[in-house]
């Protein structure tokens, strides 16, 4: 397997973000956010995408933070689309007609971490502090998705299931470019015997995803999620990890492992 991580590029303005060069090179729209450009404070500061649970962040803020993320790709919060997520392996088929769901228009009635279109115009959105957010896009058909692949996502494989919705709309694996964002790696990513043995039971290939140092287990998240993707059918070389640790870097980062409930969360978006 060739070395999937390079280093993304890095903006500012006018919310800080990062980009794969990989979707750059082929013109695809989407942004991984960082934490500054926001209008969010306290724990939440400042670009935060979800309301919280410790004396919550208000729904004005995180709206008004939407708003400047779709404006940075040209976009309107009202066309963001975005999911409930429960760490579900659960992937859902959206277009126009759901633009703004969860944003500026009520929720879906299903939970779902993944997201598919084959539409223009629709901004998918994917959240995660610490989990793995994935950006995925068939270059030749116009097909993208979204996922957030904590370990629980991870070892449900929503990776896959999220590639099974774009071939179910055309998509060739083949043709699938997909970008790894910042999320808590294996310096960092300290689990349990008990999860080693619930990703081995969904795929025995995840036992190389798993490091022990000084007595302790680490898991290697974005491994697996590379792990399924290429099984799925993806090359190595159309798969793009920014190396971004959300535990290590708390200038640029949300991360529950270092701030528990008490931080704010990141998002992914990516539109045809
Ligand atoms: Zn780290």
């Amino acid at each position: 397997m060739v070395d999937i991580i390079e280093r993304f590029s890095e903006y500012e303005t006018p919310i800080s973000h990062i980009k794969s060069p990989l979707f750059e090179r082929h013109g695809v729209k989407h942004l991984f956010t960082r934490r500054r450009g926001g209008v969010s404070e306290g724990v939440y500061e400042s670009l935060n995408f979800a309301c919280g649970t410790v004396s919550p962040d208000s729904a004005e803020n995180v709206l008004e933070n939407h708003r400047r993320a779709a404006a940075a790709l040209g976009m309107r919060a009202e066309d963001i689309c975005k999911s409930y997520q429960t760490h579900s392996s659960a992937v859902l088929t959206v277009g126009r007609a759901e633009r703004g769901t969860g944003v500026t228009k009520p929720p879906f009635d299903t939970d779902a971490d993944g997201l598919v279109t084959a539409e223009e115009g629709v901004v998918l959105s994917v959240r995660g502090a610490d989990c793995v957010t994935v950006l995925l896009c068939d270059v030749r058909r116009g097909i993208c998705g979204a996922c957030h692949s904590g370990w629980r996502g991870t070892a449900g494989r929503i990776a896959a299931r999220t590639v099974e919705a774009m071939k179910a709309l055309g998509a060739d694996p083949k043709d699938i470019i997909a970008a790894i964002g910042p999320s808590a790696r294996s310096c960092c990513y300290n689990v349990n015997e008990e999860l080693e043995r619930a990703f081995l039971a969904a795929d025995s290939n995840f036992a190389g995803c798993f490091t022990r140092r000084e007595g302790k287990l680490f898991l290697d998240l974005q491994k697996a999620v590379s792990l399924t993707l290429m099984k799925s059918g993806l090359s190595d070389a159309n798969i793009s990890d920014c190396g971004e640790c959300t535990v290590c870097d708390s200038i640029n980062y949300f991360s529950h492992r270092r701030s528990g409930a008490a931080r704010g969360t990141l998002s992914a978006f990516i539109v045809l």
